[in-house]
């Protein structure tokens, strides 16, 4: 079969490799759709080494169809649609049996040191498939949706820490795909008013097409004094910074009203430091939230989210590619313009 292998050093190489066969309790899905993230970008690169093996198929936001399952799977069957939640995790560590398996000690990751969606098949192992890594999905919905159901599992997770309640007004700092997703889960929750900043037009175009209350250019606009139009001057209930500029950090901290809560959903560059003024979340009693990756329940929340339309990912698509043009698919999803990349292997 054809797969993207990362090779190492910045080199990704679209070449023939074994077809795999599914043993007791593996499955074997064909692959339909695998969404491109900033992660992958950052191993394509080299830039993200840790957790990666050499050589390894990339991908992690995929879904397909089962072709073949090995013996004692009766989790799914063959025809099903699936999407897959890549984060494999040991279920014994600390915190697995906290309920907190997405911070899973020595969880293996699809299309990091696992071989990912980025092939025309890929194999789920046993304990993936008994862990709940396979979600099934409604047949009818189209498959770069199910795909997108993972960046969305992270979303939802976040949301469950930082938490949106009925009449919040919630400002998303950063309007690619991640900040599309939480303006959309933020109005599923309730939020009165939903207020994205990002500075590329077309991003913002697409923020008011998918209904964002406000959209605002905080580039040629003034957004502390449009916020604090809308909040009576008391600042946003909710912040969620979705871009990783430590310089960023105090402003949205600065932006929470009191007992406002702010999550830091974007991962920020290695060892960099940040400076803020810890007086705005003590006197503020702000509630400070990180989050990173999700839960096979979180999957399966985001797969029923997308099913039943509540949120709308396939509008966020705006780049399609075969399997053999990674190299421009990779290119694409680095420009501004491009919100979800997707490819397609099967073509
Ligand atoms: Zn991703
Ligand atoms: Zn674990």
């Amino acid at each position: 079969m054809r797969a993207a292998v990362y090779e190492g050093s910045g080199q990704v190489a679209v070449r023939d490799v074994e077809l795999p066969v599914p043993g007791e309790g593996e499955v074997l899905v064909r692959v339909a759709s695998n969404t491109i993230c900033g992660t992958d970008l950052r191993i394509a690169s080299g830039a993200k080494s840790k957790g990666v093996r050499v050589p390894v198929v990339l991908g992690h936001e995929s879904a397909g169809v089962v072709e073949r399952v090995g013996r004692g799977v009766d989790r799914v069957r063959v025809g099903d649609h699936v999407g897959v939640a890549p984060s494999v995790v040991c279920g014994t560590c600390d915190m697995c049996r906290r309920g907190a398996a997405n911070l899973c000690r020595t969880a293996q990751v699809l299309g990091h040191d696992l071989d990912g969606g980025l092939a025309e098949h890929m194999l789920v192992s046993a304990r993936a498939v008994a862990g709940g890594n396979l979600v099934v999905a409604a047949p009818e919905v189209p498959f770069e949706q199910v795909s997108l159901a993972e960046p969305l599992s992270c979303v939802l997770h976040a949301q469950r820490l930082y938490r949106v309640d009925v009449d919040d007004v919630v400002l998303v700092v950063g309007g690619g795909a991640i900040g599309l997703m939480h303006a959309q889960l933020a109005r599923v929750a309730g939020a009165r008013t939903v207020v994205v900043s990002e500075p590329v037009a077309s991003r913002r175009a697409l923020a008011t097409r998918l209904g964002v209350d406000v959209v605002v250019d905080p580039v040629h606009e003034d957004l502390p004094a449009i916020m604090a139009d809308l909040t009576d001057g008391v600042g946003a209930d909710v912040v969620v910074l979705c871009i990783g500029v430590p310089a960023l950090v105090d402003q949205a901290l600065a932006g929470a009203r009191h007992r406002g809560r702010v999550n830091f959903f974007a991962g920020f560059p290695k060892d960099r430091l940040s400076e803020v003024d810890p007086n705005r979340i003590h006197y503020g009693e702000l509630t400070v939230t990180g989050s990173s990756n999700s839960t096979v329940d979180d999957h399966r929340a985001a797969v029923r989210l997308v099913e039943r339309g509540r949120v709308d990912v396939g509008s966020l698509v705006t780049h399609s590619f075969g399997l053999d043009e990674i190299d421009q698919a990779l290119v694409a999803a680095a420009s501004p313009e491009a919100v979800k990349v997707v490819v397609r292997p099967g073509s």
